[in-house]
């Protein structure tokens, strides 16, 4: 092959070149392979089996079991055409114990007389089976002279497919890329660090576990660890060397306050910050006073208090001179954030503006003049902030609300906006560590543990909807003591239309009942429809609020103490737990009623069970992945989780996040050792991001 002879700087050369450098990638076959394997010959080799067959020699079929893949040596007896259209063709064989059958359905006679001559020595291979006392072998495998019985007897990978290509195929295609790792004079260098652990080697590893000594494929063998591990490595050093040399690039800048306006809002708070908080904070402010860009997550459950820890990080970036941007991802919570916040910024004499898509015409015209002239220290809101139009005079702080409601993109469009501005990220959703360290591997961590005192604990019940006449009657008492209540209706099939009519109809059944006290707020109603509710929910006369789940994310309304889910069963213990945290805000006892319907499956059950035993957000999105299996929910596109090849989450979760969180560190502490790649296993580490195809990374990695 010519890559193989063109000397090249690189020993791996040959693994990235063209998969059609490979014998029988050609033709209309190419794009089917391609697709199939992957474009490079390395690709094929990644192209695992999904199952191992064990071919076994046997003297005799009689020592078969039956179904089972044998090899045998036998002579052929006598060929028996079929008696009548429609029968097999059978060919009488003699192992010289037991004479069986050959079977092949419409096959041509002249391929069966050439393949299976009379009197001929034939290695065959195929699955025994036993009919009436009769041993016979369907459609073989493999039929061949004496000199291939070798070939035909161990442990045979069995890859997954596509349609057009069979298997004899892509084990073909396969079995030569791995001659050519084999014939391959050069050794590759070990880029994994040997004092970490002891690893089985690349090459052997890649090989056992295409070629196993059983018939197991063993997800937590140590080779498909290390191939797993190596993935990872590639996956983290890529995520990390992009950071650590976009810095290097573009310093950000270093925010150092004065602290006077902080203390000035911090004294005037009628709480007290929890612990959590203040080490949040204290992480945060070690971050914007040193010249690196911040790119932190802070982490929390509902209701642990992060926009109050974000506001404050905003208010070092002020007192250093710096404009701030907090991005919600709904006009609700972007409205919210500014009135809660406002009354905290108020002790500060600081003012806070928003902006989102309804800030139009003169309105808007002032607010981008202020922004750009630094008049606005605070802005708030949605995606309207990304737009072009949108300047600031000097932008030091960008804090993103729900972070998994955004894409990367939408993150890196807002520190544009600036000298490369810290970035504080802020998720309610406990991410569970695999899938944090996954998707945001290249950011450093702050989590809120514990909640603000004094929070009451929520009662959870789980209750049929059968009961729902029994529920109402409770609810009226509870709305005689003045209570707050949410009714969230249900989920119907991902349909706007249809949850909109679910929730209009509880809507008309309890207004019948309780009148002006209902309201009804859902995910197609205007904007300003949408406030006009709420507010009378939070300030006003509307007592129980019927809801889509636009309530889902944020709203804070401390006076809410009930609330009820509609057909539970529907929702993901993730959203479930997300609409829970509206109540317990405040001073008083909350519960929360979790309605179901049948059918209810097992797994609706579970998560049912683990809403009713816990309030712990942590616990809960642990349990998500156990019932989901992680496999599900770390491959869903929301969450930006990347596609392993090696690792196996599904089957060994626990090892192979021990094992990725390993990566990320291996990572972090070569890209602070040797940013760029020089040193031996620097260089070595260069061949593994080709062989992941992050070629991304390693141009990064030269251009400093
Ligand atoms: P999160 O965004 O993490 O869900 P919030 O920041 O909305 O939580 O905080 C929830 C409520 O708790 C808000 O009303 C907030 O003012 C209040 N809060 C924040 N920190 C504390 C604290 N240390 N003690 C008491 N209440 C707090
Ligand atoms: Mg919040």
């Amino acid at each position: 092959m010519p890559q193989d002879s063109a000397p090249s700087p690189y020993p791996d050369s040959f693994l990235t070149a063209p998969l059609t450098s490979l014998p029988g990638v050609e033709g209309k076959r190419k794009a089917l392979f391609e697709r199939l394997l992957g474009k490079r010959v390395i690709d094929a080799l990644f192209h695992l089996p999904s199952q191992i067959l064990y071919r076994r020699e046997v003297k005799t079929i009689s020592e078969a079991k039956e179904h089972e893949y044998i090899t045998l040596t036998a002579t052929v007896i006598e060929h028996c055409p079929p008696a009548r259209r429609g029968k097999p063709y059978r060919v009488l064989c003699s192992d010289g114990n037991t004479l069986f059958e050959v079977v092949f359905f419409k096959a041509r006679v002249d391929y069966i007389k050439n393949f299976l001559p009379l009197h001929a020595q034939r290695v065959i291979s195929g699955k025994a089976e036993r009919f009436l006392n009769q041993w016979k072998i369907t459609h073989p495998d493999h039929i061949g002279s004496m000199n291939t019985l070798s070939e035909w007897v161990g442990p045979e990978p069995i890859y997954p497919l596509t349609t057009g290509i069979t298997k004899k195929c892509v084990t073909r295609v396969i079995s030569h890329g791995f001659q050519k790792l084999s014939i391959h004079p050069r050794k590759f260098p070990e880029w994994l660090d040997p004092s970490q652990k002891d690893w089985p080697a690349w090459q052997e590893s890649l090989h056992k576990t295409h070629f196993p000594s059983n018939t197991l494929l063993n997800p937590s063998s140590p080779e498909r660890m290390r191939l797993a591990y190596d993935e990872f490595l590639a996956h983290q050093l890529s995520l990390n060397l992009m950071r650590v040399h976009h810095q290097h690039r573009q310093p950000g800048q270093s925010l150092i306050g004065n602290g006077i306006l902080r203390k000035k809002i911090l004294d005037a708070l009628p709480f007290q910050l929890t612990n959590s908080q203040y080490q949040a904070l204290q992480e945060i402010d070690d971050d914007l006073q040193s010249p690196h860009q911040m790119l932190r997550l802070l982490q929390g459950d509902v209701g642990s208090g992060k926009t109050l820890v974000a506001l404050l990080a905003m208010i070092q970036a002020i007192e250093a001179g710096y404009q701030t941007a907090l991005l919600a991802p709904t006009d609700i919570l972007a409205r919210q954030h500014a009135a809660t916040l406002q009354k905290f910024v108020q002790p500060a004499g600081l003012e806070i503006t928003l902006l989102t898509g309804r800030e139009t015409g003169s309105k808007r015209t002032e607010i981008l003049e202020r922004l750009a002239s630094s008049q606005i220290p605070i802005l708030i809101g949605t995606h309207a902030i990304f737009q072009e139009s949108v300047r600031f005079a000097k932008l030091g702080l960008v804090v993103v609300d729900e972070q998994h409601r955004f894409g990367v993109d939408q993150r890196l469009a807002l520190t544009q906006k600036g000298q490369n501005p810290d970035l504080l990220a802020m998720t309610a959703t406990p991410i569970p560590r695999t899938l944090q360290l996954a998707t945001y591997g290249d950011m450093d961590v702050s989590i809120l543990k514990d909640k603000p005192a004094g929070r009451q604990p929520i009662t959870t019940k789980v209750m049929p909807i059968t009961r729902l006449d029994e529920i109402v009657d409770a609810l009226g008492r509870a709305l005689e003591t003045n209570a707050k209540i949410y009714w969230v209706c249900p989920l119907v099939e991902e349909s706007e239309v249809l949850d909109l009519a679910a929730a209009e109809e509880r809507y008309i059944h309890l207004k019948h009942l309780f009148g002006d006290r209902v309201g009804l707020v859902h995910g197609q109603m205007k904007a300003q429809e949408k406030d006009a509710v709420m507010d009378q929910f939070i300030n006003g006369s509307v007592d129980i609020l019927i809801a889509t789940t636009v309530i889902e994310v944020g709203v804070d309304v401390p006076a809410a103490t009930i609330m009820v889910i509609e057909h539970a069963e529907r929702f993901g213990l993730a959203q479930l737990h997300q609409l829970r945290g509206r109540i317990g805000r405040g001073e008083l006892p909350a519960t929360c009623l979790l309605l179901y319907a049948f059918p209810l499956s097992e797994n609706g059950k579970k998560r049912l069970e683990i809403m009713r035993q816990t309030n712990d957000g942590f616990r809960i999105a642990e349990e998500d992945l156990k019932l989901r299996g992680g496999g599900e929910l770390l491959g869903t596109r929301q969450s930006g989780f990347p596609k392993f090849r090696f690792a196996d989450f599904d089957s060994n979760p626990d090892g192979y996040t021990e094992l990725l969180a390993m990566a990320n560190k291996d990572a972090r502490e070569i890209c602070r050792i040797d940013p760029f790649l020089q040193s031996p296993r620097g260089k070595a580490l260069r061949l593994l991001l080709r062989l992941f195809s992050k070629d991304e990374a390693i141009k990064y990695s030269r251009s400093g």
